[in-house]
């Protein structure tokens, strides 16, 4: 277990909610209540929030983490729908 680069009380792991359903490890000062994450588990959220759009055909395809489709609740079959607002795309099970 680390140390709190500020005032060095031992922190503690706790298991933080960043995303509705999107779970994460950080760690806590008991102190200042400061709160620290580590680079592994920093890379895992970024990837978790970060895809790359691939050619399928002729669309354009993203993979859905499963971290976020376990999440919303959507599994391999489901139909899903999708509109555009104000630049965005909102994907929702039907
Ligand atoms: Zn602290």
């Amino acid at each position: 277990m680390s140390e709190c680069p500020i005032c060095n009380a031992t922190l503690s792991k706790e298991r933080r909610e960043i995303e509705k359903g999107v779970f994460a490890e950080v760690e806590v000062c008991p102190k200042c209540s400061d709160e620290w994450i580590d680079e592994t588990e920093y890379k895992r959220l970024y990837d978790i929030f970060r895809r790359r759009a691939f050619k399928v055909g002729g669309s354009i395809a993203i993979r859905i983490p499963k971290e976020i489709a376990n999440a919303v609740k959507i599994h391999e079959g489901d139909e899903l729908k999708f509109s555009v607002v104000k630049k965005k795309i909102i994907i929702e099970p039907t």
